[in-house]
This record gives C-alpha cells, sequence and structure tokens, in this order.
C-alpha cells in the first residue's frame, strides 16, 4: 500500500510540472509573438493604428484564451483586453523584468493563473514596453484534482479490497492454527490420545500430520514408560514377597531347628541376589538409555581375544550342566567398540545360549568378519524359541516362560541390553530358531565407527 501512496503522489507531482511547464513556455511564446506584432505594426508609437491595435488585441485574447495586457516603458496599461487595468501602474514582477529586457513565466499558485511577459523595442532597441498574458491555470488544476480523487477512491478500494482479503485469509490460517496451538497445549498435559482433524493439503496440513505422527510416538513412549514402571514394581515384588514370606515364617516358628532355619536364609539369600540382578541390569539400561554422543568409550577392541575370555569365564558354568562349550576363530579381528559394554552384551546371548541349553548339549560361538563387519554367532542345542517370541525377546522384562526362568535366575533384561548396546555401536541383532531346535544369536558389528557416529 505504501509505495502505491507514493507513487500516486509522485505521479501527480509530475504531473503538474510537466503541464506548468509546458503552459508557461507556451504562454512565453505567445507573449513574444504579441510583442513582435505590436512592434512591427508601430502600435505603441503611432497614434492612428490605436483602435487597430486594440481591436486585434481583442480578438487575440479570445481566441487564445487569455488576457493581454499591454504596458509603456513605465508601466502604466496602455491597452487591456479585460479593461479594468487602462491608464493604471501595472506593478507585476514579470513587468519590471520585461522591461528590463527579458522575458518571463511564472505560475501564481495562489491565484491558479500563469503569468507571462516579454517586452517590445523600438527600432533602435529601445524598450517601449511590455507585454503581460495572464492564463488561467484551473483547467490543469482540475485536471489534476481530477488524478488525485480518482486515485483516492481506487485506494479506499484497493484498502477495504485488501483488509476483506486479509481478513478471511488470516482466518483461514489463523483458524487452523489455533486448532492446533489447543492440541499441542492438551498433549503437553499428558493427553497423549489427543490427534489433529486434517483437512486439505497445505503447510498446514503437513505439520499437523508431523504433529500427530509425533503425539503417536509421545503415546507409545508414555506407555512403554508405564508398562516399565509397572514391570519394574511387578520384578521387584515378587522377591520381596518371598522373602516377606519366608522372613515370617521364620518369626512364627518357634524352636526351629538350625538346619531349617539355614534353609530359609539362604532362600532369603538368593532373593536378595536376584534382587542386586534386576536393579545391577536397570542400571545398566538406564544407562544406555541416557545414552549421549560420546558416551560409549570408542577404543581398538580385540574381538577375538574379548570373546575368548568370555568363553574361558563361562567355562565352568558350561561344564556344570556338561554342556560342550566351543570356539571358532581363523584370524584377530580387530574392531573399534566400547570394550567393557561390549563384553557385557556378548556375554549375556553366550550365558543364555547355556541357560536354555539343557544338560549334555552344546553351544558354539564363532566370530568372523568381512573388509567393513565383524560378525558373533552364538548357536545352541537348547529350547530354541518359537517365531512368534522371537520379535519380542528383545523387550525389557519379557521372557518366554516365566517360572521357568525365574528358576534360571533371569531377569528378563539381558536381551534387552545386548540390544541397545548393539544398536549403540551401530549394529544389528538377529535370532533364527525353532521352538525345541536350538537357537542361533548373530551380532554384526561395523570395523570402524563413523566420526560421532557411535552413541546416536
Ligand atoms: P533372561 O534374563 O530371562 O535370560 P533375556 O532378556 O536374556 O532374559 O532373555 C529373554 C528371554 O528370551 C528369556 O527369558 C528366554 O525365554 C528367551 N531366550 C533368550 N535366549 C535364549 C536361548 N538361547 N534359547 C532359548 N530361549 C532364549
Amino acid at each position: 500500500m505504501l509505495p502505491l501512496l507514493v507513487y500516486s503522489m509522485f505521479i501527480s507531482d509530475s504531473l503538474k510540472t510537466y503541464f506548468r511547464n509546458t503552459n508557461e513556455k507556451e504562454l512565453l511564446y505567445q507573449a513574444n509573438k504579441v510583442a513582435v506584432s505590436i512592434q512591427k505594426n508601430n502600435y505603441l508609437t503611432d497614434e492612428n493604428k490605436k483602435q487597430q491595435f486594440v481591436d486585434e488585441m481583442d480578438i487575440k485574447s479570445e481566441e487564445e484564451g487569455f488576457r493581454i495586457i499591454v504596458t509603456d516603458s513605465l508601466g502604466h496599461a496602455v491597452t487591456d483586453t479585460n479593461r479594468s487595468a487602462i491608464g493604471k501602474m501595472c506593478i507585476v514582477p514579470e513587468i519590471l523584468v520585461a522591461l528590463d529586457g527579458k522575458d518571463e513565466a511564472n505560475l501564481r499558485e495562489s491565484e491558479g493563473v500563469i503569468y507571462a511577459s516579454a517586452y517590445i523595442e523600438d527600432e533602435e532597441s529601445r524598450k517601449i514596453g511590455a507585454v503581460l498574458l495572464v492564463s488561467s491555470f484551473d483547467e490543469v488544476n482540475n485536471i489534476i484534482s481530477d488524478v488525485d480523487h480518482n486515485g483516492f477512491i481506487i485506494m479506499i478500494i484497493l484498502v477495504l479490497t485488501l483488509a476483506v482479503i486479509t481478513f478471511f485469509l488470516s482466518q483461514a490460517i489463523f483458524s487452523p492454527l489455533n486448532n492446533i496451538l489447543e492440541t499441542i497445549q492438551r498433549i503437553s498435559d499428558g493427553q497423549f490420545h489427543n490427534r489433529l482433524d486434517i483437512k486439505g493439503h497445505n503447510e498446514l496440513s503437513r505439520l499437523g500430520e508431523a504433529i500427530n505422527v509425533m503425539t503417536q510416538q509421545l503415546e507409545h513412549v508414555d506407555t512403554a514408560r508405564q508398562e516399565f514402571v509397572s514391570n519394574v514394581s511387578h520384578e521387584l515384588k515378587t522377591p520381596l514377597s518371598s522373602m516377606k514370606v519366608l522372613s515370617e515364617s521364620l518369626l512364627l516358628q518357634q524352636d526351629m531347628d538350625v538346619e531349617m532355619y539355614r534353609e530359609f536364609m539362604q532362600d532369603i539369600n538368593s532373593e536378595v541376589d536376584r534382587m542386586t540382578n534386576i536393579i545391577n541390569d536397570l542400571l545398566a539400561l538406564v544407562k544406555l538409555d541416557y545414552r549421549e554422543e560420546g558416551m560409549l568409550n570408542i577404543a581398538e577392541t580385540n574381538l577375538t581375544e574379548l570373546v575368548a575370555a568370555i568363553i574361558k569365564r563361562l567355562t565352568p558354568l558350561a561344564d556344570k550342566k556338561h554342556i560342550e562349550l566351543e570356539f571358532e576363530c581363523s584370524k584377530e579381528i580387530i574392531i573399534e567398540a566400547d570394550e567393557m559394554k561390549l563384553t557385557l552384551a556378548l556375554s549375556n546371548l553366550v550365558e543364555n545360549a547355556i541357560k536354555y541349553t539343557p544338560g549334555y548339549g552344546s553351544v558354539s560361538v564363532t566370530v568372523d568378519c568381512d573388509h567393513q563387519n565383524a560378525f558373533f554367532s552364538v548357536k545352541d542345542t537348547g529350547i530354541g524359541i518359537s517365531a512368534e517370541e522371537q520379535s519380542k525377546i528383545f523387550n525389557r522384562f519379557y521372557r518366554v516362560d516365566k517360572t521357568r526362568d525365574r528358576e534360571t535366575g533371569g531377569t528378563g533384561l539381558g536381551l534387552a541390553i545386548t540390544h541397545s548396546t548393539v544398536m549403540m555401536h551401530n549394529g544389528s541383532i538377529k535370532v533364527t530358531s525353532a521352538e525345541g531346535e536350538g537357537a542361533t544369536f548373530v551380532v554384526r558389528l561395523p570395523i570402524k565407527q563413523h566420526q560421532g557416529g557411535a552413541g546416536k
């Protein structure tokens, strides 16, 4: 609007200047023409031609539409086509300038007229008089004020149109924005089931879709959090209840023999161990959850040695169940990894293989690599995992058979820890198994971690 306003003012100003200059020039030309005609016909010097002079001036004035005043060398009006100035002194600046030998034209803004003057000479080039032409500028002023007026009306129409368009546009933009804002408010109050009603295909609807996806994820995280908290409470409550029952029986039984007493205390002790295991695993998981860039202590790690150490540590456990624990690795493999976290993650897999393989079975661990990745696999001849369960075993606290696992001392967190650690190393983990036919877990780990890539 502002440039338009400035432009319209500029147009009316330029128009006015243009008309003013043209009219001044034209009037000056006419003044000189009249002066030359008076000079040629000796109208000022020849008394006999006076009437002819007055008539000619009147005709010219009528034809051209301007007033003609002719003065003598002293400024007395000799003739005036309006008659009012005849015999009077004409003290107009333009006449004084003309008597001084120059011609001039000026617009008198306040009077709405243009004055143009020219001098009259005799044969000896003496200034014997002056011609003053007075022409109205009202017509031009009217045209300009018409232009201004029309411009003003166009401006008003434009303003109103713009105001109406702005109003409807802002309605179209702000009402969905308000809707989005209200939904976000409700979501931030914890009402994650809220979704935006999306209409059309524009930037706002795309924003709405993105918010809906975000809310869905928030809802998912919230559900997972609630599930996790209730799982943790449940898992901790179970050993606590057993301890309560055991200790109450101890307190109520009088004259209990020492053997019985020891047995009860051992049970309580194993429940305490179980709680400690759960809490340790939980702490390890929480640490993995709050991972930030640089949380992993990445260094060149000899994977072959790391796995050999795990095998050495777990061989007594396998021996106890008469399980054959084999390790196969044809070359030394060095990868970039966090040694501590990786040891825990891979140990979980070997421990599980021993745990879920009945006595006299076998567990074989293989480490291999190509030019980009290292592969760690654990194959057992154990109870196996059904296809349906395979997608769930990496969830926290998930156990295929809760009662049996409690006997084996599992917390249901081991595979979740392994999964998180492998993900942090930008690797992947896969399980292939069938119920009763053993299980094979394969972990892929990149040999080199991209700069800043680990831990994300
Ligand atoms: P847990 O501490 O109970 O072993 P995990 O997270 O390590 O918890 O494992 C989750 C579940 O996956 C286990 O309870 C078990 O039912 C199943 N599982 C894991 N490894 C094996 C395996 N090698 N063979 C059969 N089942 C397994």
